[in-house]
C-alpha cells in the first residue's frame, strides 16, 4: 500500500497518510484538525536518504561484523 505525505495549510504539520487505496485521502490534520491539506509528492522513503555504501560515511568503523545479517546503517 502507497503511503502518501500530506502538509497541513493551516498548522504546516507534515504527516504521513497510508492510503488504502488510490481515492483514498485523509479528511483532517492529526494536529491541528484542519482540513487544508496539501498532498506532496515526496511518497516512499521521506526524510531517508539511500546511502549507496554504508562503509563510505558510517559514524563507526566497517561493519565488519554486518556481513549477511541486517545492519544499522544499510537504512533497511
Ligand atoms: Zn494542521
Amino acid at each position: 500500500m502507497p503511503i502518501f505525505e500530506y502538509e497541513c495549510g493551516q498548522c504546516r504539520k507534515r504527516f504521513e497518510y497510508l492510503a488504502r487505496n488510490p481515492a483514498d485521502e485523509p479528511g483532517a490534520c492529526p494536529q491541528c484538525g484542519g482540513n487544508k491539506l496539501t498532498k506532496l509528492l515526496s511518497a516512499f522513503s521521506v526524510g531517508a536518504e539511500r546511502v549507496p555504501a554504508h562503509a563510505a560515511s558510517a559514524p563507526g568503523p566497517a561493519c565488519s561484523s554486518c556481513t549477511g545479517g541486517p545492519c544499522p546503517y544499510s537504512g533497511g
